[in-house]
């Protein structure tokens, strides 16, 4: 039993499992009282008390280094977040690792002043902040002379795009005098958060989308220019939402914000009068006010260089857009055969008049198909139902194409690609993805979120853990092994293995005879028995669920081959064909040219075998939309692969978006899927900074005490470690491998500041 007085910090239990804190209060009459972290009383009795464990003194106040934690288990680490969350410390670090929980509340602490208290400053001389990481990235680029990332993850509403914004903001500002393309950078967040952001349920301004921004720098440091890569946007959203959700903001900026007689021009009205921006019953969003978003969104195309006329031929397509939502058809028997028409209305006729097309063509396109077959050609009907599919299939590619046209246009103007310099540009990526997801009803777009979600957790799982432990061994570091959760197999059944998921998806797409229920045959087939895939419980569901690092996802199969084909009918192809509006035929030009399929040509479908995929069959394959995604996704991790990274981890504290709200649980489950407690096991036992002994010589020469060691005689690794010796506080855990010297982040601050103090003097 643990000797208890006032004032004392102790663990006592908690109905979820994980020890809360609790302090010795004494009641007025004098007895002796535990009230725990949330205010909640224990009883100290018989029953009680062997469970009352003490408190190690670094988890009563908190510590800004988690690595420095004593009571190093999931309480620990909880209360450390908690109690700084309380006091309003929001950045955390394990090591260089960044913790951030979402204040949902403006706080003093992102003005010019501590921008500039965050210049040039190592990592840890300061409270944890996330300009911290944005210097460290921008003098480890320069120090190094390597590129550098920083992976920014967490769920829906934690915070990743604000962390990104504050990190470009930061380096805008270290890096020069406020000029046209540092404005340029910052002012493209506006344009893409318009056509890329909406309100959902988790967040009033939640990214459907995800970005890697990459900043190039010349070799003085000044930012040089940028680009956007986007990722996945959610199209499903422009046609329909979820109750209390929104479409996306620009049709609600537009609505609010555009001026009288332009609205009049392209006969709009208010967002209530749409189909499509009241699925959700739900337009407008508090704390958000669409007339100032535009007017701000208006400045930023200016700024990214469009003109006039671009930004009018942009709202025209988003006018059309809202009036083909409103289109109506009418059931009608023709030859026997279900057929429809279009319910002329005012809504149709401004679709011809903005997107340019003839109204008759644009009527047959939405209720007919025309099929070549072999032999001849024949024109089919379609039921009011399919009607509305095809015309929902032709907003949503309109949107796609306009957004991935914005985001050209903005990589047009800010993209400056290194010309005539001997010196190679250096850079800082930041990426903002989707987070995790795992909805009532998940379908193939949480799939492919979640596949993004098991790559990054790879590339951490590899960085942190894998390659660090390696080099270990390779280094003759007496080292004991920390386990960790590998996702590596759950990828390997999702992407990576012959016969994956992925590529049986793929298969199926480009098969003319496939459908749902085939793709889900032959994933239980293939994956049934292996422990990653959970095959549905009989032959009607058509649910099947996956592993994932972050816990089992149930997928429903239905609709999962017509949104991977990702296609759009001939009918609707040939339409943009005729029209004469000039942005809608740019937006259209890769399709265009690429062509899409009506009928899928048989010599384009290949055997069983996924492999076949990868080889010459690849290019006569129709592109579907796993396929592009894992293209550039791959692309991504290559880029990922050779720079410093970084990492920062959101996590959002409470399902309400308040502020001062810690729910322990929900805060619980994203440190550990994350495998935060993990990594400060590791972070605290490893040597996450290291150089081979040339380089630590290069930088910390100046260091070397001369009369302790003589270079001249001395070796190399007998001269680095007499710098540790001098510099590094006695007892300090580095170690000397065979080629490297082996330090902990806080060695790497030590031995800059030092360094500093030494070129001063
Ligand atoms: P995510 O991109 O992870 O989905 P966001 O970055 O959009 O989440 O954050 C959701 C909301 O939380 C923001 O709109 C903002 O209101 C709030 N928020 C996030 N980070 C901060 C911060 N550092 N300071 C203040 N508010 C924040
Ligand atoms: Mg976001």
């Amino acid at each position: 039993m643990v000797h208890l007085s006032k004032g004392d910090f102790v663990w006592v239990e908690s109905s979820d499992g994980v020890p809360i804190g609790a302090e010795v209060k004494l009641t007025d009459t004098g007895q002796l009282q535990l009230i725990d972290d949330e205010g909640k009383e224990h009883k100290i009795n018989k029953k009680t008390e062997g469970t009352i464990k003490p408190m190690h003194p670094t988890s009563v106040k908190g510590v800004d280094d988690m690595i420095r934690l004593g009571d190093l288990n999931e309480a620990g680490l909880l209360r450390n977040l908690l109690v700084r969350h309380k006091e309003g410390h929001i950045y955390t670090y394990t090591g260089s690792i960044l913790v951030a929980v979402n204040p949902y509340q403006l706080l003093p602490i992102y003005t010019t002043d501590y921008v500039h208290m965050y210049t040039d400053r190592r990592l840890g001389e300061l409270p944890p902040h996330v300009f911290a990481i944005a210097d460290s990235c921008f003098f480890n680029m320069r120090r190094n002379r390597k590129n550098q990332c920083c992976v920014i993850s967490g769920e829906s509403g934690a915070g990743k795009t604000e962390s990104t914004k504050l990190m470009l903001q930061f380096l805008a500002a270290v890096s020069g005098q406020h000029s046209w393309i540092e404005q340029q950078i910052l002012e493209a967040n506006p344009i893409l958060e318009a056509f890329g952001n909406a309100k959902t349920i988790r967040n009033d301004n939640s990214s459907r989308f995800g970005k890697y921004i990459d900043i190039n720098f010349t070799p003085g440091g000044a930012i040089e220019g940028a680009r956007v890569e986007q990722y996945l946007l959610e199209k499903s959203r422009v046609c329909r939402q979820a109750p209390e959700e929104r479409n996306y903001h620009i049709f609600y900026y537009m609505l609010m914000g555009m001026q009288a007689e332009q609205k009049k021009i392209l006969s709009l009205g208010s967002a209530a009068e749409y189909n499509y921006l009241t699925m959700g019953n739900c337009t407008s969003c508090e704390g958000r006010d669409d007339v100032t978003e535009y007017a701000h969104f208006r400045s930023a195309l200016k700024i990214l260089m469009f003109t006039e006329n671009d930004s009018w031929e942009i709202s025209k397509l988003l006018a059309a857009i809202l009036h083909l939502g409103n289109v109506k058809f009418e059931g009608t028997i023709v030859n026997n055969l279900e057929a429809c028409k279009v319910n002329k209305s005012s809504h149709f006729n401004m679709v011809c008049q903005l997107l340019e097309v003839a109204p008759k063509q644009l009527e047959n396109s939405l209720t007919q198909r025309f099929f070549t077959t072999a032999r001849d050609s024949v024109t089919k009907s379609l039921t009011s139902a399919q009607a509305v599919d095809g015309r929902d299939a032709f907003v949503k590619a309109i949107y796609g194409r306009l957004f991935i046209w914005v985001v050209d246009k903005i990589n047009a103007a800010i993209y400056k690609k290194a010309e005539g310099s001997d010196e190679v540009q250096q850079s800082i990526g930041l990426l903002d993805i989707f987070g995790f997801e795992n909805f009532k009803k998940n379908s193939f777009e949480q799939l492919c979120i979640n596949y993004a979600n098991e790559q990054l957790q790879q590339f951490f799982v590899k960085h942190v853990f894998k390659l660090e432990q390696e080099e270990y061994t390779r280094e003759n570091i007496v080292w004991k092994h920390i386990d960790y959760q590998d996702n590596q197999h759950t990828l390997d059944v999702l992407a990576n293995k012959p016969m994956n998921m992925l590529s049986l998806i793929d298969e199926e797409s480009n098969f003319p005879k496939g459908t749902d229920t085939t793709m889900l045959h032959k994933m239980n087939q293939v994956h049934g028995k292996g422990g990653i895939y959970i095959p549905p419980k009989n032959n009607y569901e058509t649910e099947f669920g996956i592993k994932h690092f972050a816990g089992e996802v149930y997928y429903d199969s239905k609709g999962f081959l017509e949104k991977n084909r990702d296609t759009l009918s001939t009918d609707l192809i040939e339409l943009v064909k005729t029209s004469t509006n000039k942005l809608l035929k740019q937006a259209f030009q890769n399709q265009l040219t690429t062509g899409t399929v009506k009928s899928i040509n048989p010599r384009m479908v290949i055997t069983t075998s996924s492999s076949l995929r990868q080889t010459s069959d690849a290019k006569k394959q129709v592109p579907t939309l796993t396929g592009q995604f894992r293209k550039s996704l791959e692309s991504l991790m290559k880029t990922l692969t050779v720079c410093q990274p970084y990492f920062i981890r959101c996590i959002k504290p409470n399902d309400f978006k308040k502020p001062m709200l810690f729910d322990r649980e929900l805060c619980m489950r994203q440190l550990r899927y994350s495998g935060m407690m993990e990594t400060i096991r590791i972070r605290k036992a490893g040597y996450p900074v290291r150089y081979t002994f040339d380089e630590f010589l290069g930088r910390y020469r100046v260091l070397l005490k001369t009369s302790l060691c003589d270079p001249k005689k001395e070796s190399k690794e007998k001269c680095c470690e007499s710098i540790c010796k001098t510099v590094l506080a006695k007892g300090e855990d580095w170690k000397t491998g065979k080629t490297k010297i082996f330090l902990k982040d806080s060695h790497d601050t030590m031995l800059e500041v030092e360094r500093m103090k030494e070129l001063n003097v």
